[in-house]
């Protein structure tokens, strides 16, 4: 047991590396070492990194090897750990581009991070361990610790996956699906309700395929009814994501509508609006599927925010295919969207497949789909206003204080009386700059 050692993580990516960063803090501070948020003073430095696109990872490994850099002009030497998906992706090539760490590893045995160290700090020798998890490996992590706010709490439901989407390094840097037994889970909800978080958020690549690991059919709906059962007089929002168009199903939409706990917001990736393009991409569904979808929650669900992740530039994309994504932007009209160009990633099947359009028209249609996206956003900002709703405060900021309507809408009010994790009705009053401003609503 150390005692009085520091450590500090630096996390990139998505908030499954969020949670599994809160995770290994949480296993950290049981081996008694001390999280601190000043990197510049820890003795133990852990970075937890990201491989989905090449930029955004070779940026992390930039910042990781200035940080090594600038500690070291001040002549201090902190244990570097770098662990997650993409040393599991480059592996030895990463090794070999940070020479300063000492201990490197992928995704698999990250609960021996201690163990590691102690190793490292005995023998004085880099420790390397590439291992991928199989599918008989128990997922059984928890985590939100480290949420100062103490608001929302993410909870992973699975890790994993098995879709292989052609363009996608997650399968081949987190291994198969494995789902975390049911009774866990609802363990973990009941610890995080008492806890006081006001806000869960189940996160999984593809929540909806929940429970295929272990043979549970429909093993979602299973989850979603056993936490509606146990926890439906309970004063707090369930959130889930990401669900996967092949996997979604109207019984889901079915059981968010009939709950008063779960959150009206769907994150449904569509990555392409061009059936050509979804084939190539392996996605597993057509544009009229996806569409097929969106109607049935706008139907059954009115008020429900549908968010979504698209991809530009895929090899062999058409000025066809990239209209098509345009034109399925305009039906669906998304509440939310992430937008990436496509980054080739080595080991994937979409790797092979030649890529000849030019960086700067990829990145024009990328600009244009941001534009359509934004024109309709400000539309539906503009359709908030005088509509009465329900927030959960999660943000106090000088004078204005901010939350969330369970369709993952933020507003703003101008001033602080009020509570974090507070649930209060306010009236949208008008929109500024892209952002909803509202009024309390005193009934
Ligand atoms: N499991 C989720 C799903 O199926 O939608 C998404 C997980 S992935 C880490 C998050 C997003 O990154 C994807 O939805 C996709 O839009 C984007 N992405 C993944 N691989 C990419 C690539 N090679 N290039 C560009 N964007 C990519
Ligand atoms: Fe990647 Fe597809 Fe799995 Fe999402 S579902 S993580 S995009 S392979």
């Amino acid at each position: 047991m150390m005692t009085n050692t520091t450590f500090f993580i630096e996390t990139y990516g998505c908030q499954m590396n969020k949670s599994r960063s809160e995770h290994i803090a949480q296993v950290m501070i049981q081996n008694g070492y001390q999280l601190i948020e000043d990197k510049k003073r820890a003795d133990i430095l852990l970075f937890n990194t990201c491989a989905v696109r090449e930029h955004a990872s070779e940026k992390a490994i930039s910042n990781i090897q200035k940080t090594i850099k600038d500690l070291n002009k001040t002549s201090r030497y902190p244990i570097i750990v770098i662990f997650g998906c993409l040393s599991q992706f480059l592996k030895n090539r990463l090794v070999q581009r940070v020479p300063g760490a000492q201990i490197v590893i992928g995704t698999s045995n990250i609960d021996h991070i201690p163990q590691f160290i102690e190793e490292h700090t005995r023998k004085k020798k880099k420790i390397l361990d590439f291992n991928l998890p199989s599918s008989s490996q128990v997922f059984d992590e928890s985590g939100y610790l480290r949420n100062s706010s103490h608001i929302s709490a993410y909870l992973p439901i699975t890790y994993g996956c098995d879709n292989f989407c052609s363009y996608c390094v997650v399968p081949y840097t987190t291994g198969p699906q494995r789902s975390k037994p049911l009774r866990t889970i609802l363990t973990d909800i009941e610890k995080i309700i008492q806890d006081g978080y006001k806000e869960i958020i189940l996160l999984g690549q593809n929540v909806n395929s929940y429970g295929l690991d272990f043979d549970l059919k429909n093993g979602f709906e299973v989850l979603l009814q056993a936490i509606e059962q146990n926890f439906h007089n309970s004063s707090f929002w369930i959130r889930f994501l990401t669900s996967h168009p092949k996997d979604m199903r109207p019984s889901i939409v079915d059981i968010v509508k009939n709950s008063s706990i779960m959150a009206h917001y769907f994150h449904l990736p569509i990555q392409s609006g061009s059936d050509r393009i979804l084939s190539a991409m392996n996605r597993g569904y057509t544009r009229d599927h996806y569409l097929k979808l969106a109607k049935y929650i706008r139907q059954n669900l009115p008020d429900s925010g549908i968010g979504t992740d698209m991809i530009v530039g895929f090899p062999g994309e058409t000025e066809r295919d990239f209209l098509d994504t345009l034109n399925i932007v305009q039906e669906v009209h998304f509440d939310q969207a992430y937008t990436y160009i496509y980054s080739s990633r080595s080991g994937t099947a979409a790797y092979q497949l030649p890529d000849h359009l030019p960086l700067a028209e990829k990145k024009k249609r990328l600009q244009f789909l941001n534009q359509t996206l934004s024109d309709i956003h400000q539309i539906k900002l503009s359709n908030w206003v005088g509509k009465k709703t329900k927030i959960l405060i999660d943000q106090i900021e000088g004078m204005n204080s901010s939350g969330r309507t369970t369709d993952n809408q933020r507003i703003y009010l101008p001033n602080t009386n009020f509570i974090l994790g507070q649930v209060i009705s306010v009236v949208v009053i008008k929109t500024l700059k892209g952002k909803l401003y509202g009024e309390l609503v005193l009934s």
